[in-house]
């Protein structure tokens, strides 16, 4: 057996070995505490039929767990230092593959193809998330043409409190809905910040998102949905009539479509979007739709 690299121990030798300095504008706190991974790769369920997308490995410490787990595992980097690295902590692994890419910039299924993953096999998104850009990443991840079965993730906690917030609640936004929508979403864990070498300034959770058979809803226009479900929180103190308007305009044509639209949705035009439940933005989304809107 391998010694872990997740230890305050390990780590500090990697680091001191390769003269590798932390960059904080990378997100770059790495795990060190055996136990954390072990709850998150129990939490993604992992066994030799499923394949892993990794972002941000950094000194590999929760990509050895995975490729123990796993069967293939296809990991993400940005920073080109820490490529040497990796093949150094990575060289017992014969079934990892380090992507030196933007994650943001990558085509997730072509890449997945050259490396011989085959796309039909269930595949899990397992990461601990650089924090600068965790919604970008988490939205570049569910519309990438490719069916991500589920994503066990670690991230601010305040970020896992908005994706999982249900109708209602302070956290509740767009965020929330563009994740439910398509994702079943629950937080796993809460982890204190001493797992992290350097411990970041936020507290931090897991959380687990499933695929849905189906989305949560069904509307007419998906595009159109999303579009009214950002306008109702473009100014969240503002009424839904407020954001209404100023996103669709306020000519009088435009007033009468949306009063009718939202009578025939029956939703108080008076509410605030924080408070429609995913059905009431469906329903309210379609009637907007019907009325050209
Ligand atoms: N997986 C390691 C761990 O848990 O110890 C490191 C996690 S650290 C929070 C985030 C990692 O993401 C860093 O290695 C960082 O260099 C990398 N990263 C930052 N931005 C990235 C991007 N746009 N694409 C891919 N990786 C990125």
């Amino acid at each position: 057996a391998y010694k872990d690299i997740a230890t305050p121990s390990r780590t500090k030798e990697i680091l001191k070995k390769h003269g590798f300095s932390l960059k904080k504008s990378l997100g770059q706190n790495f795990i060190v505490e055996p136990n954390i991974l072990a709850n998150i790769v129990d939490a993604a369920a992992l066994d030799k039929e499923t394949n892993v997308i990794e972002v941000g490995p950094g000194i590999g410490a929760l990509t050895e767990v995975l490729a123990r787990a796993s069967k293939k595992v296809v990991a993400f980097e940005i920073d080109d230092r820490l490529i040497p690295v990796l093949a150094d902590t990575l060289s017992p692994y014969e079934n990892v593959e380090i992507v030196h890419q933007d994650i943001l910039q990558a085509n997730l299924a072509k890449t997945l193809e050259a490396s011989g993953v085959d796309v039909d096999e269930r595949l899990m998104v397992v990461a601990n998330l650089p924090y600068y850009i965790t919604t970008p990443i988490l939205l570049h991840l569910l519309e990438a043409p490719l069916l991500i079965d589920g994503l066990v993730v670690m991230m601010q906690k305040e970020v896992a409190e908005r994706i999982t917030a249900a109708p209602g609640s302070k956290a509740y936004g767009s965020l929330s809905i563009a994740v439910q929508y398509r994702m079943q979403a629950e937080v796993a864990f809460i982890v204190p910040k001493t797992v992290f070498v350097p411990q970041p300034n936020v507290d931090s959770a897991i959380i687990k998102l499933t695929r849905r058979e189906k989305p949560a809803v069904s509307v007419k226009n998906e595009a159109f949905f999303f579009e009214v479900v950002r306008s109702a929180f473009v100014q969240r103190r503002k009424t839904l009539w407020n954001n209404l308007l100023i996103h669709f305009g306020k000519d009088d044509q435009t007033r009468e479509r949306l009063t009718a639209a939202l009578a025939e949705a029956n939703i108080d035009p008076k509410r605030r979007g924080e408070t429609l439940s995913l059905e009431e933005f469906a329903r309210l989304a379609d009637c907007l739709n019907d009325k050209k809107l």
